[in-house]
């Protein structure tokens, strides 16, 4: 047995209560506060708090967007072949190309030039846009999208358009071994002492290449997965009995996003008059897509970020009496009406408090009264809606420090004010136990410092009460594994 008394200048729970100075752990897991003489003292220079737990994030994409190229300097469709050959991975996935930024101005890249430099590996350059990308001829013959979108594929020269480009990358993955990819984005998470995840639309590539890590011991995180409904069967059967990762809930979309305009709002865009985006999912889609999962024991997991696309999901959750099994994912804007409800429905609300940063242009879709509505994290709380952290990642960086800046509205944006400030304790039990059981499932024992429990902590230099910025936080190194 591997027992470690680790002895700190503090430890804390998710409140940021003060435990003691001293816990022991055995086989990875809390035994209690204070310490045994049998086992070996583990030093740590610093505070220890449970490790982050992150309820929305891509875990394919990040890997993805880790071993990806950056094209944006390309400047000739050939450096765009001769960059993207350089992938490290078993797929040649590179983004970022402008064509009006060719010293040929407007030359698109072309299949049979990327087959030159890419003959051996499906490849994928995506322009800058994300609505346009090149393919080689072995990436189309994997995914064979042209069948599928005929009308935004050009077969000869490689050219895929708008929904065809996510599709295809997506079919990709499913045809290659993704398993490096998501052992990059499994380190990649941990490293910035995230101990548990929800991977949302997680596809069935991604639930087979984590029950392969987890047999051999490289699952060093815990993953709830949540896949579209029509992958659901699939997934449960990649992942089996794993111990660090399991199918949880299902996954789906009412509207789109902010930035495109195609979140569902209840009145008109402010910078585009008639138009009030798209309600891709009605109350009564909902309730049949919760047919077959949540009286199976699985969640729900809708994204919603217009107010009137959020209206429908909070009806429909009524209807179907969801409560705690159902998640909400954005609910970017929410007015004061929809957040009493919120409270009342007790479902977990995931939100991304780092798009405060990033949708720093949301002014002009919502105007000056609507932008009030927006990510207002304090007004939630303070109605007892029950908010969980998240980064989207690789939407937002994965780092959680910058979440906790701008949940703490350490930012300029119109959307980071004042009165909508979380404070730091608030902020550590969102992103801890309230992401873990909003996750749910073999991460739902996370976020917590209590006996019993895995002891996945992490520590500060700084006292994360009281300093204004934390610094990098790092793992408590008191077990080789994951507890099972
Ligand atoms: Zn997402």
């Amino acid at each position: 047995m591997a027992s470690y008394n680790v002895r700190a200048l503090g430890i804390y729970n998710e409140y940021l209560d003060y435990i003691s100075d001293t816990i022991l752990v055995e086989d990875g897991v809390i035994k209690r506060f204070g310490s045994a003489s049998y086992a070996k003292d583990v030093y740590v220079d610093g505070h220890v708090v449970p490790a982050f737990v992150d309820a929305h994030l891509h875990i394919t994409w990040l890997g993805l967007a880790l071993n990806g190229v950056d094209l944006s300097g390309v400047r000739s469709p050939e450096d765009l072949a001769r960059k993207l050959s350089l992938a490290p991975a078993g797929i040649a996935y590179g983004r970022g190309w402008d064509q009006e930024r060719f010293e040929e101005r407007g030359t698109l890249p072309t299949r049979k030039l990327l087959d030159r430099y890419i003959p051996d590996k499906p490849a994928i350059a995506v322009r800058v846009c994300g609505h346009l990308a090149v393919l080689n001829t072995m990436a189309l013959e994997l995914t064979r999208i042209y069948e599928v979108f005929p009308d935004l594929v050009d077969k000869e020269t490689g050219i895929v358009r708008e929904d065809a480009v996510y599709r295809a990358v997506e079919s990709i993955l499913g045809k290659i071994d993704v398993t490096k990819i998501v052992k990059d984005a499994v380190m990649e998470i941990k490293r910035h002492g995230v101990a548990g995840v929800s991977s949302m639309s997680c596809p069935v590539s991604e639930a087979q290449a984590l029950a392969r890590l987890d047999s051999v011991g490289e699952l060093v995180i815990r993953v709830a997965c949540y896949p579209r409904k029509q992958h659901l069967a699939e997934a449960l059967e990649a992942l089996g009995d794993a111990r660090n990762a399991a199918v949880v809930g299902v996954k789906d979309f009412a509207d789109g996003s902010l930035g495109a305009r195609t979140a569902y709002l209840s009145e008109e865009y402010n910078d585009e008059p008639g138009n009030r985006g798209l309600l891709l999912l009605t109350k009564r889609d909902i309730m049949r897509l919760a047919d077959g999962v949540v009286n199976r024991g699985f969640k729900l997991a809708i994204h919603a970020i217009g107010d009137a696309a959020l209206s429908e999901v909070i009806e429909a959750y009524q209807e179907i009496g969801i409560g705690g099994d159902g998640r909400i994912e954005h609910a970017s804007v929410a007015p004061p009406s929809l957040i009493r409800e919120l409270a009342v429905l007790g479902s977990h609300v995931v939100v991304q408090p780092r798009f405060r940063v990033s949708d720093w242009w949301i002014e002009d879709r919502l105007g000056k009264e609507r932008v009030r509505w927006a990510y207002p994290f304090k007004t939630m709380v303070d109605a007892g809606v029950r908010i969980a952290f998240s980064t989207d990642s690789p939407v937002e960086t994965i780092n959680p420090i910058e979440t906790i800046m701008a949940a703490e509205s350490r930012c300029s944006q119109p959307t980071c004010r004042a009165e909508e400030a979380l404070t730091r304790r608030e902020s550590i039990y969102y992103y801890t136990r309230a992401s873990a059981l909003a996750s749910g499932g073999p991460v739902a024992e996370l976020g917590t410092i209590q006996s019993g429990k895995p002891a996945m902590l992490i520590w500060f230099d700084e006292d994360p009460k009281t300093a204004r910025k934390l610094g990098i936080p790092k793992w408590v190194k008191v077990a080789s594994s994951l507890p099972g």
